[in-house]
């Protein structure tokens, strides 16, 4: 009773309190409203089912209206609590919605954030299937931001093309290169920065891959050379046909390029043809002698007693000395003759169509005494008189020789003969002067029945690594040892070996003979590294080459990979298509190969690039004045330089002073051979520095610390 009387007391209150909405909301107010009228209801339904309670509450009994009360008010509760509780659920759900929508908008401009909290429950599954994407899309976003920034930090300007040709994607290098905004060159034809009239245009050209060059237009239409490859995006031709070109400026390669060129032929003291270049413009002469059916006549001069005016006046005088002789011999003869160096003070000559016929010679009479008196002429060096004169030989062709180099060599037994005459003469060569002619011929013979008498043998060159000073590899050099005159180098049987078709025989012998010590050698030392074979022209134009050498490494078991073939530039230029194809093969049997006396071809190191070629070895005749004349310096550190920018390896080779060392570690060079580690020793020699190496009692190695 006490508690339904203060029950009673409270419904009025609580109703006050809903009626002012002072401490609830209006909603809840609402819901208790609603729960009223629901208590109401629930009491008439009582009431209708508990006829007993209805007539007891009829009867106005007290207590029984208590309870209505009381049912009233417990579901007035019942219903205040699930309302909050469904509040609290749809504020939830909303809570819950809202953040997956904010993350889903982060997710849009790339931001990943933190994974979302993961509830039971259907919105739950959905953020783990969210997490999910955003996991992957992270995943892809990183890899192509890392792609994209792996492109605009690429050096190479990288163009990715439609089947078309219509640009797809440039990086910043080609923007930079060709001064376009990526948007200005996005969906117009490659062939738009092409520059026209070289090879057709970009898109007619099947992507391979291999190396070419092009010009490229910038928009300020200037003309950029450009080294480049193309090929299909996604390896071999793909369903989209796109295409990656990879471009790279080679402006400063061809200006480094041509200097070296230039510097490789044009003697640098008195700026005329150098011996190489000298032979290889007479090569030209002849060949167009011969087409022709013309003459030539070859002057070769050497100052009288030149290595007096060096002794007496100093090295300076002396190349004051041969600077005049350039330059009077450019005032005495024709403006068609060519003049070059061949030598220390040996200057020679090429009058084109002057013959041994009478007018012929009395032209050559008049000239040959014209030079003499000029080179005569008394001058001054630093204030002193100095009075020279010189000898020279004539030969003409075809009369005297029918190629370059007998025709030099004759016009020399000539010269030769000036000389023993007392000097200030000239001689026309005859047969008789050329002894060497004749001892030619006999070497010929005997060099043939080398092979039966066993005379030919093998010596290795170690090459040496110059960062650590170890032993990488040697390099086989023939030799040819007769009886009664001892050991003859290759420069003196190597050309009549290739006159003939002995060259291939010898090459053949120096192969098998290589493969058979480096078995030997591998029985002591693991790795008796890699041993490099030079190989000639006519070796290379074997129809079988590939075969003969892989059966040759088959039957010694001796893996390709240890071996390098090393190829003169001149060789690999002879036939550039025809070679390509070979060295393809040979490389892909595992051969390394080497480009031989780098510097004294005339091919343009892009023609060699597409060769696979790895190393590159830079001629002796560069290395000798390397740390004294500032132009083979050059020349050195531009051929290290190139060679590092290509991947290749470069070794020098005639290394012979710690000066020369010193200088090619500091340019980073790889490789070093020459006379500085001893001469080129035997097969056990070889195998003994091997075996000093390893247990590391090697003395050569002080040299590179
Ligand atoms: P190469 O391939 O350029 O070989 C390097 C030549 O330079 C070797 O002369 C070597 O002894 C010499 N040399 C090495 N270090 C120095 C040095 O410090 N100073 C100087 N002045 N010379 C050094 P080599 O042995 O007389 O060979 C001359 C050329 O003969 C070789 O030039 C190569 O073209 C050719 N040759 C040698 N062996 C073979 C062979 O088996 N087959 C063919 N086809 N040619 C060969
Ligand atoms: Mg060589
Ligand atoms: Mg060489």
């Amino acid at each position: 009773r006490g508690h339904a009387a203060s029950g009673r007391s409270l419904w009025p209150a609580v109703r006050i309190t809903l009626e002012n909405k002072t401490m609830i909301g209006c909603n809840i107010f609402r819901i208790t409203a609603w729960a009223g009228s629901f208590s109401g209801a629930v009491s008439t339904f009582v009431v209708s089912i508990f006829p007993a309670a209805a007539a007891q509450a009829q009867a106005g009994d007290d207590s029984i209206s208590m309870s209505f009360v009381w049912v009233e008010i417990f579901s007035a509760l019942i219903l205040l609590v699930s309302g909050i509780a469904i509040w609290f659920v749809a504020r939830n759900q909303t809570t819950r919605i809202r953040e997956l929508k904010r993350e889903a908008e982060k997710l849009r401009d790339a931001d990943f954030g933190e994974p979302l909290r993961v509830q039971p429950g259907e919105l739950g599954e959905l953020a783990a299937v969210f997490n999910d994407m955003r996991d992957k899309l992270k995943t892809t976003t990183i890899s192509r931001d890392y792609v994209d920034s792996i492109l605009s930090s690429m050096n190479d300007a990288i163009i990715v093309t439609a089947s078309d040709g219509a640009i797809k994607r440039v990086n910043r290098a080609t923007s930079h290169l060709l001064g376009y905004e990526e948007r200005e060159l996005l969906g117009t034809s490659i062939d738009r920065i092409f520059s026209p009239g070289k090879s057709g245009t970009l898109v007619d050209q099947k992507p391979s891959g291999i190396p070419r060059e092009a010009f490229f237009e910038s928009k300020l239409g200037e003309s950029i050379p450009v080294s480049y490859t193309c090929s299909f995006l996604g390896g071999k031709e793909a369903e989209s046909g796109d295409r990656i070109y990879a471009a790279q400026n080679i402006t400063e390669r061809r200006r480094a390029e041509k200097r070296i060129r230039y510097l490789a032929r044009i003697d640098a003291l008195t700026k005329i043809p150098n011996r190489m270049q000298f032979q290889h413009l007479l090569q030209r002469c002849i060949a167009r002698a011969r087409r022709s059916s013309r003459p030539l006549c070859l002057f070769y001069i050497d100052i009288d007693a030149f290595k007096e005016i060096n002794d007496t006046f100093g090295h300076l005088a002396g190349d004051t000395t041969l600077e005049t002789v350039a330059e009077r011999l450019n005032m005495a003869l024709p403006e068609d003759s060519i003049i070059g160096r061949l030598a220390g003070d040996e200057f020679a000559v090429i009058l084109d169509g002057v013959g041994p016929d009478e007018s012929g010679k009395k032209r050559t009479d008049v000239l040959a005494k014209l030079v003499l008196d000029r080179l005569a002429d008394p001058f001054f060096v630093q204030g002193h008189e100095v009075f020279m004169t010189a000898s020279m030989g004539i030969a003409y062709y075809p009369k005297d020789a029918p190629n370059v180099i007998d025709l030099i060599r004759n016009a020399d037994a000539a010269l030769y003969h000036a000389k023993k005459s007392g000097g200030n003469v000239y001689s026309y060569y005859e047969p008789v002067m050329n002894e060497a002619a004749v001892e030619r011929l006999m070497t010929k013979s005997k060099l043939k029945r080398s092979f039966e008498r066993d005379e030919l043998l093998v010596h290795y060159q170690p090459k040496y690594n110059l960062e650590t000073g170890e032993v990488f590899g040697a390099e086989a050099l023939v030799r040819w040892e007769l009886p009664e005159r001892g050991l003859i180098l290759p420069s003196d049987f190597i050309p009549i070996a290739e006159e003939t078709n002995l060259i291939i025989e010898i090459g053949e012998w120096v192969l098998d003979k290589v493969c058979e010590d480096f078995r030997f050698w591998q029985r002591s030392v693991s790795s008796p590294g890699r041993v490099s074979v030079n190989l000639s022209l006519k070796q290379l134009r074997q129809p079988n080459f590939t075969r003969r050498i892989s059966s040759i490494l088959r039957s010694y078991e001796v893996s390709p990979t240890s071996l390098e073939l090393e190829i003169t530039e001149t060789t690999l230029m002879e036939n550039p298509e025809r070679t390509i194809k070979l060295l393809d093969q040979l490389y892909a049997l595992g051969l390394h190969l080497a480009i031989d006396d780098f510097g004294t071809g005339y091919s343009s190191l892009s023609a060699l690039q597409q060769f696979p070629i790895s190393t590159l070895k830079i001629d002796k005749s560069f290395v000798r004045h390397v740390s004294t004349n500032p132009d083979d310096a050059t020349i050195v550190s531009t051929i290290v330089q190139m060679g590092r920018n290509l991947n290749m390896d470069v070794v020098a080779e005639g290394v012979e002073s710690e000066d020369q060392l010193a200088f090619l570690q500091r340019l980073g060079c790889t490789y070093v051979q020459g006379l500085l580690f001893g001469d080129p020793m035997s097969s056990d020699n070889y195998l003994e520095l091997l075996l000093a190496q390893a247990e590391g009692t090697d003395t050569h190695r002080a040299l590179f610390a």
